[in-house]
């Protein structure tokens, strides 16, 4: 039997990498209806694992008890969106500010990643695939994935999108936020979030959601005949 938590080249994985605000989500989910492939917001995943230690009152610094809360989170993602940690509704509250601010340290922690990561790799051994957004997809989950993108956006068009999802905050503090994590991100030691060898960019800024997804499909559709040749 093939071990679970490895990649392997033979799955249809569509890796979608990108900062805070570059559109992965929406993107990934719109690409993941055309190509009726299953979606996992591996952000939510961090989030989840924030949510847990908060909740416990642990230090999201501390790289120990952190990582012993991941091993032993249960977590539901059921198609609707709904996420649930330890038995508990944490949908609103993973995307709240407290868990935004404290998500960026937890995720620097590399036994945290590590059990995500086999959760990840996991979850599309199971499903011959899918398409998995996050910061790492393409470099560490599944670095031979069939298509990897890394998105990007301007700065300000990124936190004027994040600014118009999250309700009760202006865009100055969620631009703060977004250039605080990206730093965070970019620089903790483990898996940083980076564009992957092999990852195609694809500069969203002046795009809508439609002609990215046409611009990835394409690209999705290019990799599958180049397999079959
Ligand atoms: O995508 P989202 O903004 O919800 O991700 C929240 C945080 O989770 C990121 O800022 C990053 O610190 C972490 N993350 C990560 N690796 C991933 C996905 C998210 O480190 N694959």
């Amino acid at each position: 039997m093939a071990d679970l938590a490895q990649p392997a080249p033979n799955l249809n994985v569509i890796a979608i990498d990108g900062p805070a605000g570059s559109g992965k989500s929406t993107i990934a989910q719109a690409l993941a209806k055309r190509l009726e492939l299953p979606y996992l917001d591996t952000g939510a995943m961090y989030r989840s694992v924030t949510f847990a230690v908060i909740a416990t009152g642990a230090d999201p610094e501390d790289a120990v008890t952190t990582a012993s809360i991941a091993r032993e989170m249960t977590l539901q993602m059921p198609e609707n969106g709904d996420i649930i940690v330890n038995g508990l509704d944490a949908t609103l509250e993973i995307r709240g500010p407290e868990v935004t601010r404290a998500v960026s340290a937890v995720a620097a922690h590399p036994d945290v990643r590590s059990e995500l990561v086999s959760r990840q790799r996991e979850w599309a051994h199971r499903r011959g695939g899918g398409v998995l957004e996050g910061r790492d997809i393409g470099s560490a989950v599944f670095p031979d994935a069939l298509t990897k993108i890394y998105l990007t956006a301007s700065a300000e068009v990124r936190a004027a999108r994040r600014a118009g999802e999250v309700m009760d905050l202006d865009y100055d503090t969620v631009a703060a936020d977004i250039a605080r994590r990206d730093a965070l991100d970019t620089s903790r030691q483990h898996d940083p979030l980076r564009r992957a060898d092999g990852a195609i960019e694809v500069d969203t800024t002046y795009l809508d959601i439609d002609e990215v997804v046409s611009v990835i499909s394409a690209h999705v559709d290019r990799a599958i005949a180049a397999r079959a040749d």
